[in-house]
């Protein structure tokens, strides 16, 4: 796929465990989202959305705020495999975006106008829905007008992502999304770069679940004394 060349140029796939995008994965009937907390050379969010068999991609600089007076810088990066939305591991270093990628936010979008919203984009103003864990309801993305091009140097295009006055909003609360931890596995960062699998929390939150089946269980036998007819 041409659209992902720029995606494997950068990247060594016998030292990086990232997907190398060559499996195709199938796009599911509802587009996905992802946020990829990455703990790089410099902390940042890598915001993509499903579009046009990829997932177009965008690094912000800080954490998304659902504070709508607050824009987030958003700078466009190449379009990354569909498979990269469950990433979670340690890219090594050396290797492009070396560090620790954490799975920040997932769930589903849809565009809010009925149009193309590949044309959206390429107009540079693209209007969300977000149903994720953690982003949700209405958001934008907004491209800024492009810095005079110097010779030689390629364009980074500039977004701002900007949360959407809503029922999910919270004015004044910038840091309202903040959350160390993953939403796949519940380990933070630095479990993460261990190696670590799953955090304590976790296992006691799987374990809490099976105590309450076996609560329901006994209730229900409970109910019938006799436990068999
Ligand atoms: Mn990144």
């Amino acid at each position: 796929m041409a659209k992902l060349s720029e995606y494997r140029r950068k990247r060594d796939f016998g030292v990086t465990a990232e997907p190398s995008g060559k499996t195709g994965k199938k796009s599911a009937k509802a587009a996905r989202f992802v946020v990829q907390r990455h703990d790089a050379t410099r902390l940042h969010y890598d915001f993509r959305i499903e579009l046009d068999g990829v997932y177009k991609s965008w690094a912000v600089t800080k954490l998304p705020s659902g504070d709508p007076a607050v824009k987030r810088l958003a700078v466009e990066v190449e379009d990354h495999p569909l498979d990269y939305g469950s990433f979670e591991g340690t890219i090594p270093k050396g290797q492009y975006g070396g560090g620790t990628v954490q799975l920040w936010d997932r769930g589903h979008w849809i565009a809010q106008s009925d149009g193309d919203p590949l044309k959206a984009l390429k107009a540079g103003h693209l209007k969300m829905v977000l149903d994720g864990e953690r982003m949700k309801g209405g958001w934008a993305l907004i491209r800024l007008r492009d810095k005079a091009k110097r010779p030689g140097k390629k364009v980074r295009h500039n977004w701002l992502l900007i949360k959407e006055k809503d029922d999910y909003a919270t004015p004044g609360e910038e840091e309202a999304l903040a959350a160390g931890t993953s939403i796949k596995t519940g380990r933070t960062l630095e479990e993460i770069a261990q190696g670590k699998k799953k955090t304590a929390a976790r296992k006691k939150k799987a374990k809490t679940a099976v105590s309450k089946k076996k609560a329901v269980k006994a209730r229900a036998q409970k109910k019938s004394p006799s436990g068999r007819k």
